[in-house]
């Protein structure tokens, strides 16, 4: 049992580092090897099955019956040899994290014996009802089934006892209840996009493949500091805590050596994550103190999804085994950086060619500008929808913070991808078509060095980094699964657009070619204004955003609205992503979450101040008064008026604080049950608007009491307890 903050202090600071569960054998001897993947299909499934599951696999083709009896069949076998006794449907519901029902493989048989028995069609489809979820509506009570279906294009992994199948959640009608489902759509939206986009410039049927490679950032903090605050516990993050005198200045945390305890949490982590097949590759010390990052090599966007929630989970359970617990909170600590989860994001050929890469020859170099113009354009239309994407309760204290980009999206390109646009906006006639095959654009060649880019501008929401872009405004607790289908859906649907405009050229009689450039050229002009180098983080860059007409909002269930604006509708529907049903089921969910996040931070900080903070500095005031009293009683009254004035100035001020927290406490109680009788929209406004900024308030009194009250009788571990302890 730990005593109070001093407790947890003097056990945090005696632990060894946990001793990571050594690796046998090489990493590429036990990569993949809990993974229903390609080389363990071989050994259980049979030639014709495998063909069909390959197929199904690369094209989105359903399995039919008799297929899905071999695969199950042959997964089973596969599961049971590896010691798994359970399975079940691994979905991501609206709430954030991922979901699952185990069901045992045994079923009760005849004369009180069990068989174990897994078929194809609890392969396929589930019911595991699970009407808790958050729906928006979309699922009344009489049909208020969800059911989960099989994701051949994610395969089957064991965790523990249990073999997880990848699936998506569906209502009664087909409506999406995951996160998992817009994704896939969005995905084969921009992959057909693109591929006929393609066929203007002379490619015929392109595989092309859409790419995310997620960077992921965390805190770590020791799990008996952790136990003495139930702000973290509760709500994520820290609602009160004095700044560290010293926290990041020194910048020495940054790719420092990884503390000793942390390397073997990293190494048990990296073993488990590539048991499962993860593709881990970097992990370093980020920039605030306790805080890390773990990234693996980008992969086909889907399976990087839920290579990201499989590992976010393996991350707690991890950690646990070494006496840490993970923050993924953006935000969990004033003053200091936060923690987001930057997706680079590329859309590529299935043969290794990028389609945002620069190239050798003027096609290829025709191809990324118009790539690059389309996608330049989709983020310009988008913008707001792009910053509604990855608001949170939580992203919206790290965005505009410390380090973090503002919540204003625009672009980086830099220079060199920069003057090659302005360059070929001066150019009327840059096409000098020699023969059918051999013409020349005319641009200087691009140089080939963009891939290192080094003017690299970290103040940037969404920078190109020489052959991808980096959506860095994504926060470290999301789902990068509703970003991405964003991204996914607006760049389908400008691709589309552009090739409509193409077609028109091309009826008019330009040449494919030309018309391919000159429609490059005008995309280009209509959007150049979401293009920004300059410092994110200035209030100049707000104001002239703002001129630019650039999404400025900063409430986040306002930012919500922009999921629903007629634009997102449309460009939804064209793509066929997600229905406006969906898309306003969506928004009731983020609404209410929202509005729930906030109550729970507000409950809990109510409690702190009245259970934890007031009591102990009535405690320590009392102190300072009876100081005073014998001061008076003793000292002369000149010797009173000239040491005693401080001290009653502090009693005073502490007397302040109390009164001011109590004040606002109360407020937010009563507020809190106001609010509960408004729904949606309007109650999130009202979290956002009236609760959130007593939060704030209350807050502010809470650490200057920290600053006043004796640091023995201080209950809760400080700033500089959780963030330079490991
Ligand atoms: P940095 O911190 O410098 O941005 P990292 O190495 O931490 O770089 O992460 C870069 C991520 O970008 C990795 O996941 C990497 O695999 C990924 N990446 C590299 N090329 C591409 C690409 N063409 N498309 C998508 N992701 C990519
Ligand atoms: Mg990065």
């Amino acid at each position: 049992m730990i005593n109070g903050r001093f407790g947890a202090v003097e056990q945090a600071f005696q632990r060894e580092p946990v001793k990571a569960v050594p690796p046998a054998r090489e990493t590429s001897s036990y990569y993949g090897c809990n993974v229903f993947n390609r080389d363990t299909m071989r050994r259980y499934l049979s030639s014709e099955t495998r063909r069909v599951v390959y197929e199904s696999i690369e094209k989105g083709a359903t399995l039919d019956k008799s297929v899905a009896e071999h695969v199950a069949s042959g997964m089973k076998r596969w599961a049971m040899d590896m010691g798994a006794t359970h399975y079940t449907h691994w979905f991501q519901p609206l709430t954030g994290g991922t979901a699952e029902k185990h069901d045992s493989f045994a079923e009760p048989h005849s004369y009180g014996t069990t068989l174990e028995q897994f078929s194809g069609s609890k392969l396929c489809q589930q019911e595991p009802d699970a009407s808790s979820f958050p729906n928006g509506g979309l699922r009344n009570t009489f049909e208020a089934r969800g059911y989960t279906a099989w994701d051949p294009s994610s395969p089957a992994f064991i965790l523990g006892d249990c073999l997880c199948v990848p699936t998506v959640f569906i209502s009664y009608n087909g409506e999406a209840l995951d996160y998992k489902t817009p994704l896939i759509r969005s995905v084969s939206a921009v992959k057909r996009a693109a591929a006929d986009v393609l066929k203007c410039l002379g490619t015929e049927n392109a595989e092309v493949s859409a790419y995310l490679g997620w960077e992921q950032e965390f805190f770590l903090v020791d799990s008996a500091l952790y136990a003495q605050r139930p702000d973290l516990m509760l709500s994520d993050r820290t609602l009160l805590g004095h700044d560290s005198a010293r926290n990041q200045q020194l910048d020495d945390h940054y790719f420092g050596s990884i503390p000793p305890r942390v390397m073997e949490f990293m190494k048990d982590l990296e073993f488990e994550g590539y048991k499962l097949g993860i593709p881990l590759k970097t992990r370093h010390n980020e920039v605030a103190p306790n805080q890390f990052e773990i990234a693996p090599v980008f992969e086909e966007m889907n399976l990087a999804v839920d290579h990201n929630l499989l590992l976010m989970s393996l991350m707690r359970s991890v950690a646990d085994r070494h006496k840490f617990k993970v923050l993924f909170h953006e935000k969990p600590f004033n003053g200091i950086n936060g923690s987001g989860k930057h997706c680079n994001w590329s859309l590529g050929l299935t043969d290794g060619t990028g389609l945002l890469s620069p190239g050798k020859t003027d096609e290829e170099n025709l191809r990324f500008l118009a790539f690059m113009a389309n996608v330049l354009k989709a983020v310009y239309d988008n913008n707001g929808l792009l910053k509604a994407s990855i608001v949170s309760p939580s992203n919206a204290h790290r965005l505009g913070a410390t380090e973090a980009p503002p919540a204003i999206v625009s672009v980086f390109l830099g220079m060199q991808v920069t003057s090659l646009f302005e360059e070929l906006m001066d150019t009327e006639d840059m096409v000098k078509i020699k023969d059918k095959k051999g013409y020349s654009i005319g641009i200087h060649q691009i140089p080939e060095l963009l891939i290192d880019n080094t003017d690299r501008n970290r103040t940037s929401p969404f920078a190109f980094t020489g052959n991808r872009f980096e959506f860095r405004a994504v926060g470290s607790s999301a789902n990068c699964a509703l970003p991405m289908a964003v991204l996914n859906t607006a760049v389908a649907y400008q691709l589309k657009q552009f090739k409509k405009a193409v077609d028109k050229r091309i009826a008019s009689g330009e040449d494919a070619v030309k018309a391919v450039l000159n429609e490059t050229r005008e995309t280009y002009r209509a959007c150049r204004d979401i293009c920004f180098d300059g410092n994110g983080y200035s209030d100049e860059w707000k104001e002239e955003a703002a001129r630019r007409g650039l999404d400025t909002e900063t409430s986040v269930p306002v930012i919500y609205d922009q999921f629903t604006t007629e634009k997102t509708i449309n460009a939804y529907k064209e793509t066929g992503v997600l229905s406006e049903v969906e898309l306003r089921a969506r928004n009731e969910v983020a609404w209410n979450h929202y509005s729930m996040k906030i109550d729970i931070e507000s409950r809990v900080l109510s409690d702190m101040a009245y259970n934890h903070i007031i009591p102990v500095a009535i405690r320590f005031q009392n102190v300072l008064l009876e100081n005073v009293l014998k001061s008076r009683e003793l000292f002369t009254r000149e010797e009173f008026e000239k040491y005693s004035p401080q001290e009653l100035r502090q009693i005073k001020e502490i007397a302040d604080y109390i009164n001011i927290a109590r004040t606002m406490a109360d407020d937010m109680d009563s507020m809190c049950d106001e609010f509960s009788k408004l729904e949606g929209r309007e109650m999130a406004v009202a979290y956002h608007d009236k609760l959130a900024p007593c939060i704030e308030e209350i807050r502010k009194c809470m650490d200057m009491l920290e600053m006043i009250v004796d640091d023995q009788m201080w209950p809760l571990p400080k700033y500089r307890e959780l963030l330079f302890i490991r």
